[in-house]
């Protein structure tokens, strides 16, 4: 079994004597394409700089690759960090940025010259080796920071919000190219990103974080489908968050009074009256005409706003008797049927709720 390429164990961060970032537990292994994904000033960027060096940790350990790198410099480590402001030397061309790093290091000429075109052609700016950054697009520029971060052939790619300051057409456009890009390569990539989509599309994994705390790691699959914390939940897609308490017959009933789940048996630990947060995505509602035969749980609702989205549609649904109000996504053609003001059956299944017990979050 290969070690993991970045390991943190109990990694603290503090600035002015304030921890920000809290005994974090991570293993990247090799070749992962790695996200950490959570809200502005959670602490991404904070980690990731502990990684590359430039910052030392309050507490805890970083390992790269087996070694200890506490006491490293950010130039002994094998790693190279790509930013959002793509940090280009102005004064210099798209060739001269991406030799920068290998003259410095005195690599010899043919080398270098090699190294360089196979740089230039790998990030597809053959056309534009011989122009300055000011004449290049954003996109553009962010392939020159790929390409000067690469050539070094570090063995983690770090990423901080590389794609932030490009429009959404762009921003998919690069997407696609650092999946090739890592593909290709077969090296770790660690990315610091907000965007909950880019970060389901690329990774092999994501950690979500919130304050400074890990809140889970997993596969975007594990993340989505099963989230740890009503947090992760939120955070990672459309979310219908849910309070409520075991009763007597182990039903969770929500405060209201309506019956969310009939029957709870896992976990015995969980008592009468024990509060319990739960979830169901959107597009895990079923929606009848009639009382939905195949769910668990159902009740009728009113809708009370439909919203078009391309793709599918978002409806606001208010549940009759108790008022509470659910968000359903629904296709097009499903939702054919559907106007604002009908009265519908909602329903799901018990394997499609997340549970959480809140007196454990
Ligand atoms: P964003 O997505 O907005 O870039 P982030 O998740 O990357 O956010 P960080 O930049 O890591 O967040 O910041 C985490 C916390 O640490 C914030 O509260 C920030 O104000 C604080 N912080 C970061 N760097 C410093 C610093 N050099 N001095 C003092 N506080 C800092």
């Amino acid at each position: 079994m290969l070690l993991p390429d970045v390991e943190l164990r109990q990694f603290s961060q503090a600035f002015d004597g304030e921890i920000v970032v809290r005994e974090i537990d991570l293993k990247i292994n090799r070749g992962e394409f790695f996200c950490l994904l959570g809200p502005s000033g959670c602490g991404k960027t904070t980690i990731l700089r502990a990684i590359a060096g430039f910052d030392r940790p309050y507490a805890g350990e970083i390992w790269i690759r087996g070694q200890l790198m506490n006491e490293v410099p950010p130039y002994r480590r094998p790693v190279n960090t790509v930013f959002q402001s793509y940090a280009l030397f102005n004064h210099l061309t798209v060739r001269e940025n991406i030799a920068f790093g290998l003259k410095l290091k005195k690599c010899p000429k043919s080398e270098l010259e090699e190294r360089v075109k196979g740089a230039i052609e790998r990030v597809k700016l053959e056309k534009f080796a011989d122009r300055h950054p000011h004449r290049l697009s954003g996109g553009q520029k962010q392939r020159v920071a790929l390409a000067r971060a690469l050539i070094n052939q570090p063995a983690v790619l770090l990423l901080d919000e590389p794609l932030g300051a490009l429009d959404l057409k762009l921003r998919k456009e690069m997407q696609a190219e650092l999946s090739r890009l890592h593909r290709e390569m077969g090296l770790t990539f660690l990315m610091v990103t907000h965007d909950r989509e880019e970060a389901l599309a690329l990774s092999d994994r994501i950690a979500v974080i919130q304050q400074g705390h890990l809140e889970q790691a997993g596969s975007p699959r594990e993340i989505y489908q099963h989230p740890k914390t009503p947090f992760v939940a939120d955070f990672i897609g459309e979310a219908n968050l849910l309070s409520g308490f075991l009763d007597a017959e182990r039903r969770i009933v929500s405060k209201k009074g309506a019956i969310l789940v009939d029957r709870w048996n896992k976990d015995e630990s969980v008592k009468k009256g024990d509060c319990i947060i739960l979830n169901i995505r959107p597009e895990k509602i079923k929606l009848g005409a009639e009382p939905l035969a195949d769910c668990e749980i159902c009740f009728p609702g009113r809708i009370q706003q439909i919203t078009y989205l391309g793709t599918h549609l978002e409806m606001i649904i208010a549940a009759i008797a108790t008022g509470e109000i659910f968000k359903v996504r629904q296709t097009e053609s499903e939702a054919d049927r559907f106007s604002v003001g009908t009265l519908v059956y909602l329903g799901w299944k018990r394997e499609d709720l997340s549970l959480f017990n809140a007196l454990l979050n």
